[in-house]
């Protein structure tokens, strides 16, 4: 295996959205100079937010351009593109409720190579804090139903969440982030939604687009998404990897940092994201906001501090349609 100690450092790409909030220019060290900033896309290669590579030999590089022009540094990854993308969201009010559809559905309908699957991991959130995930109608016919009669309140199933709490969102899932959460999201490389309601909103003095149809097509009837979504990792052993998730699509870890310990990077690629606390990967100072990427062959890290982690990397057979 080839040596890579070289650490890919990216600068985030903040999005305005008009839901978002100001903490991720209050909170982290991001700059933007819009009012309603509701997220940042801290490891991307999409073309609506391709991070520039900071510093190194990489510099002013994209991640797209590295990914295509070195794969090595991305072990055997089949994909066509870069297939994560992490984000983490700054939600002041509720999001739209929303469905993503699959890889075999995107194919078909959209011209996009990978349908979304996300991850959530809750940094913080106001006290008896509820998501939306999945609903409660029994046949497709009662969702189409509650969906034309505007009965969302009927339809939707909320859950409640804590700060420390995790959730899977398969395709299909009907999910909404309310007001308040803050997010670390790690999602297949996509941006295709399905706006089921949007609460009657108006942007620019227009409501913004429905996705109807295609939402009654894609959502999962019934659904039982909620008891297998949610998980919790607190008091998850400190200074350990603890595996979240390993789907299709990626591999999610937390690890709370407590001092020093090393680990192995024998991952496609690696990407630490410090959610709070500071201290230091092989010496190099991170802190609440960093996002380190650590490639292909990087080998053994040394990390020191107190610091809370999600780490992530992608599954070598995310070939889109490849699993079911
Ligand atoms: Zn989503």
């Amino acid at each position: 295996m080839a040596e890579n100690r070289e650490i890919i450092v990216l600068k985030p790409v903040l999005k305005e959205n008009v839901w978002g909030g100001r903490r991720l220019v209050t909170e982290f060290p991001y700059e933007a100079g819009e009012e309603h900033i509701g997220e940042c896309w801290a490891v991307s290669a999409h073309p609506h937010g391709d991070c520039v590579i900071a510093e190194g030999t990489y510099a002013g590089k994209t991640l797209s351009w590295l990914y295509g022009e070195h794969r090595e540094l991305f072990g055997a990854l089949s994909a066509e593109q870069f297939p994560l993308l992490v984000k983490i969201i700054d939600a002041r009010e509720d999001l739209s409720i929303q469905v993503h559809p699959d890889d075999v559905y995107v194919k078909e309908h959209e011209d996009c190579p990978f349908g979304k699957t996300e991850c959530w991991y809750v940094m913080d959130c106001p006290e008896n804090a509820q998501l939306v995930i999945g609903h409660h109608a029994q046949t497709r016919q009662e969702l189409e139903d509650l969906i034309h009669q505007d009965k969302y309140q009927e339809l939707i199933r909320k859950v409640p969440v804590k700060k420390g709490d995790f959730l899977q969102i398969v395709p299909g899932t009907v999910h909404a982030i309310t007001g308040g959460m803050l997010i670390l999201e790690t999602q297949q490389n996509s941006d295709i939604t399905y706006r089921v309601y949007d609460y009657g909103r108006l942007v620019d003095g227009k409501p913004r687009q429905l996705h109807v149809q295609q939402s009654i097509d894609v959502i999962n009837v019934p659904d039982h998404a909620d008891q297998k979504a949610l998980s919790h990792t607190q008091g998850l052993p400190e200074n350990s990897r603890n595996l979240l998730v390993d789907c299709d699509y990626y591999k999610v870890w937390k690890l709370s940092l407590r001092g020093s310990m090393s680990m192995e990077q024998e991952d496609p690629f690696l990407i630490l994201s410090v959610l709070e606390g500071e201290g230091t990967v092989d010496g190099r100072k991170v802190s609440k906001g960093s996002h380190l990427l650590l490639p292909w062959g990087y080998g053994r890290l040394e990390l020191a501090g107190k610091m809370e982690l999600i780490l992530s990397t992608a599954r070598e057979d995310n070939a889109p349609g490849s699993r079911q």
